[in-house]
């Protein structure tokens, strides 16, 4: 995560599959926030696999520079800048959609039957209950 005290020349708020960029935000445009211009930035699920034991500061570094390469111009330096590994985060998704044992009654419903975002894990209950209520 990056902040800055002025706005980031990086035309739109998100950047997608961009070098070593998974996805990346401008927090601070999303609705309701306050505050100063924050991005939050993910490395790929490939990059932060092989550099899983890199320190933060090599981490955030290495983000950092990703960052740049998207602006039209060169960044302003931060007054904030940290990396965080979450080993666990991103669910390795598949297509299922949501487990139904209809003998058992029993089910289950998460991002991992989907995709790895809120509204997978939203829609995989939807599907989980429409199966219960066909029995
Ligand atoms: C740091 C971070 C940022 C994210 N940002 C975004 C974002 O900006 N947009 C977006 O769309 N998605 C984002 N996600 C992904 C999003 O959070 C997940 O896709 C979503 O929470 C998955 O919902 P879920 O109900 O499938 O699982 P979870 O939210 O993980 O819920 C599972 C629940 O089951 C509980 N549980 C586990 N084991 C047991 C047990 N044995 N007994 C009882 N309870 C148990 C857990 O405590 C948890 O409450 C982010 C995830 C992380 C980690």
């Amino acid at each position: 995560m990056l902040a800055f005290a002025e706005p980031v020349p990086i035309t739109g708020d998100i950047v997608r599959h961009a070098g070593i960029i998974g996805w990346a935000a401008r927090n601070s445009a999303k609705p309701g926030r306050s505050g100063p211009e924050a991005w939050v930035i993910q490395a790929t699920p490939d990059w932060s696999t092989t550099h899983l034991e890199d320190s933060i500061d090599s981490v955030a570094e290495r983000l950092h520079a990703a960052l740049a390469d998207q602006a039209d111009r060169p960044l302003p330096t931060p007054i904030y800048r940290t990396a965080h590994r979450w080993r666990y985060a991103r669910a390795t998704a598949t297509d299922r959609g949501a487990l139904w044992n209809a003998g058992m009654r029993l089910g289950a419903a998460g991002d991992w039957l989907l995709a790895p975002r809120i509204e997978s894990a939203w829609l995989s209950g939807r599907l989980l209950a429409d199966q219960m209520l066909a029995g």
